[in-house]
């Protein structure tokens, strides 16, 4: 199973998509991650991406493509895989295409997570992770039994370094005007299951309402 995870910063991908791996047995290829892990690891890669990164504006296309033909070629993706925002342009989702088309695979499904702007904002700005396991966390809304820990690992939380407000701001608008208009791209095709999470629906709520919504499709 070949699955796609669209929504705006702070729409809830990475949660769904740690659901998702628990559910389904394949891993979640996030390119936020893997950028970052370059990052950490001082790649040339990592270097050339940060810059962007920090502004609140999307990596390179053809950078982004050739580190996910790299990662789709690894073992672990052979039963299948969750894509974490990738692609988020339309020349992104063309190359994903030349990449799947490649290796005899195909998309089963897109998945696109509805919440309104003011509610993404709002999360984005107490939002903490834990740099090793990538396990997300909120101040308010979802904080870790202990204080500044990781529930799962132990892991020092920190607050990402491009969830500050200017940047924030700028990366909703990206999405608004780069990676949105992947909806039509996905929903010309047939792939397209809109997933609204209504005001005050828990992560499980939203994973049950995206179950279904799969389930309906075959
Ligand atoms: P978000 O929570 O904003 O969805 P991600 O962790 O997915 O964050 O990505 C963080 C940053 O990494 C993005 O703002 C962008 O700079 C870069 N990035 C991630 N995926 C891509 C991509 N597919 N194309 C270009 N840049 C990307
Ligand atoms: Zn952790």
């Amino acid at each position: 199973m070949i699955m796609m995870l669209l929504g705006a910063p702070g729409a809830g991908k990475g949660t769904q998509a740690q659901k998702l791996v628990d559910k389904f047995g394949i891993p979640q290829i996030s390119t936020g991650d893997l950028l970052r892990q370059n990052v950490r690891e001082g790649t040339a890669l990592g270097a050339e991406a940060k810059r962007y990164m920090d502004a609140g504006k999307l990596a390179p296309d053809d950078l982004i493509i050739r580190m996910m033909d790299d990662r789709l070629g690894k073992d672990d993706c052979a039963k299948g895989f969750i894509l974490d925002g990738f692609p988020r342009t339309v020349p992104q989702a063309d190359a994903l295409l030349g990449l799947l088309k490649k290796r005899g695979l195909a998309l089963d499904h897109v998945l696109s997570f509805e919440v309104p702007e003011a509610e993404l904002m709002a999360r984005l700005t107490g939002r903490r992770t834990c740099p090793a396991c990538n396990s997300m966390y909120h101040v308010t809304a979802n904080p870790p039994r202990k204080e500044g820990l990781c529930d799962k690992c132990g892991g020092v939380l920190i607050e990402r370094s491009d969830d500050n407000d200017a940047t924030i701001s700028n990366r909703l608008k990206v999405y608004r005007d780069q990676t949105a208009p992947l909806k039509d791209f996905y929903g010309r095709n047939g792939l397209l299951c809109e997933v609204t999470a209504s005001p005050g629906a828990t992560p499980d709520m939203v994973f049950e309402t995206a179950l279904a919504i799969i389930g309906r499709k075959g």
